[in-house]
């Protein structure tokens, strides 16, 4: 076994003496040195190496009572301290382990055992305590890192009882203005009215215990007005025997900026990078939309154009491909600009597109194809190189039907009525065979 170091402090030549005898007649190898002040304590830290333990009596010339183990603390930070004292009250000892020493003996009942238990248990204290303050530094560095914002919640009484500064930080408020415990209904408050009833619908489930966990990504209002996105995960640490739960403990973490990358991406998916229209896969979706209320509400007229731009294989070979790439550009916001706000356009692929118009009978769909063949007509294009370019552009028009089995069956009949187009001469609009304008409804099979 190693040789235990031990500094003693005591301007009581009596006292140390007994201190001594019990050591050396606790049969452990020990070495112990022997000053009587802080000052001299300060100056023995200085010359030798750091002792196992300290053993502190507490009335010194240079200090006395609690000051004592602060300033023996501020001297030999992790070591540990035992105190000597004559004191035998619980208030005494509990005020000097606050203090920061380990333990306490008293000089009147001191004998070898119990000298040396105390010193033992200081020992393994210290290190536990050290430990700990490892481990907890450890954790608040990763909850900071991470931005972590825990979270402790009452359940019966709705009471946050404790909210860390990183979760008080995603919503702008700083720990020293919010005082706990916190009513969770001013806060819930904060959460987006969009994203209530899923929140409570995953917290029910989980208090239900038919959810393993809480989890649920929510937007909550910044103080500054503005929505954060957030990730909840909760769990109840406690419920009673009849299983009512008690507490519920979590986390959270802001997500905003991966639910905008997450939003960007979908955008980019959706959008066709030249014209900055909705791309098939989009416009396809509208068309989904729409199918589904007319599926609902066959009285509903929803009118579907096709467009495929007239000889622009020319535009490509007089001008060249990017010449063509500053037509197309012109073409959407040529044809866009005529459109309402409902309406969608986009573009299929190469130079055709298709506008699904919500709302619009056949005499409708007519008028906005004429009207967008004709801005066509108008347009002039200025190329880079000052070129003024002119297109034409051929138009299908159809409705969509409650009967089609299909989202895009209106589709295939815009497209041959935009091949007839094309046959009788470009430059025109051709309604599909089964649009009758007088009467948008087409009759079903067996009224
Ligand atoms: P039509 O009047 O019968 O439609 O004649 P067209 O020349 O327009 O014939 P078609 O529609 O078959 O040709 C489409 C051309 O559009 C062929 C292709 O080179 C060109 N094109 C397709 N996508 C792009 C594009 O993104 N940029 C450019 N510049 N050209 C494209
Ligand atoms: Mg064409
Ligand atoms: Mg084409």
């Amino acid at each position: 076994m190693q040789t235990l170091t031990m500094v003693l402090v005591e301007d009581d030549s009596g006292d140390a003496g007994l201190i001594r005898y019990a050591l050396k007649y606790s049969g452990t190898d020990h070495a112990l040195a022997w000053v009587t002040s802080l000052g001299a304590l300060a100056e023995h830290l200085e010359e030798n190496d750091a002792p196992d333990v300290m053993l502190l009596d507490l009335n010194l010339p240079d200090s006395t009572g609690m000051a004592t183990v602060e300033g023996c603390k501020a001297l030999v930070g992790d070591i540990p301290i035992v105190v000597l004292t004559g004191h035998d009250d619980m208030a005494f000892s509990l005020q000097a382990l606050e203090a920061g020493a380990q333990d306490y003996l008293i000089k009147g009942n001191l004998d070898a055992d119990s000298l040396l238990r105390s010193i033992r248990y200081a020992i393994s204290r210290a290190r536990l305590e050290q430990r700990l303050r490892l481990s907890e530094a450890r954790m608040a560095a990763a909850i900071e890192g991470a931005n972590l914002g825990l979270f402790d919640w009452l359940l019966p009484e709705r009471q946050f009882v404790s909210l860390n500064a990183q979760w008080l930080g995603m919503l702008g408020f700083s720990a020293d203005e919010v005082a706990l415990p916190q009513p969770v209904d001013t806060w819930l408050e904060r959460l987006h009215p969009g994203d209530r009833a899923r929140f409570d619908a995953a917290l029910a489930a989980h208090l239900a215990q038919r959810a393993l966990n809480l989890q649920c990504e929510v937007r909550m209002r910044h103080r500054q007005g503005h929505w954060v996105w957030v990730m909840v995960s909760g769990h109840v640490a406690s419920r009673t025997p009849d299983g009512s739960p008690q507490r519920l403990v979590g986390v959270q973490q802001d997500i905003s900026e991966r639910r905008a990358m997450a939003e960007r991406l979908e955008a980019l998916a959706m959008t066709d990078t030249l014209t900055g229209l909705p791309n098939r896969r989009h416009f396809m979706q509208a068309m989904d939309y729409q199918y589904g209320r007319v599926k609902r509400d066959p009285a509903l007229p929803v009118g579907v154009l096709m467009l495929d731009i007239d000889h622009f294989k020319r535009v490509n070979d007089t001008y060249g491909h990017a010449g063509g790439d500053v037509v197309l550009r012109a073409f959407a916001e040529a044809i866009t600009g005529q459109l309402r706000e409902t309406d969608i356009a986009g573009r299929l692929g190469g130079e055709e597109f298709a506008v699904v118009l919500p709302d619009t009978d056949a005499a409708g769909g007519r008028r906005v194809a004429e009207k967008l063949r004709q801005a066509v007509e108008a347009m002039r294009v200025t190329l880079d190189n000052g070129t003024v370019v002119q297109i034409t552009t051929s138009l299908g028009l159809t409705l969509m039907h409650a009967e089609d089995t299909r989202p895009d069956g209106a589709l295939a009949r815009a497209d041959s009525a935009l091949y007839r187009a094309k046959r009788e001469g470009r430059n025109r609009v051709v309604a599909s065979p089964l649009v009758v304008e007088e009467q948008p409804m087409l009759p079903t099979g067996d009224a």
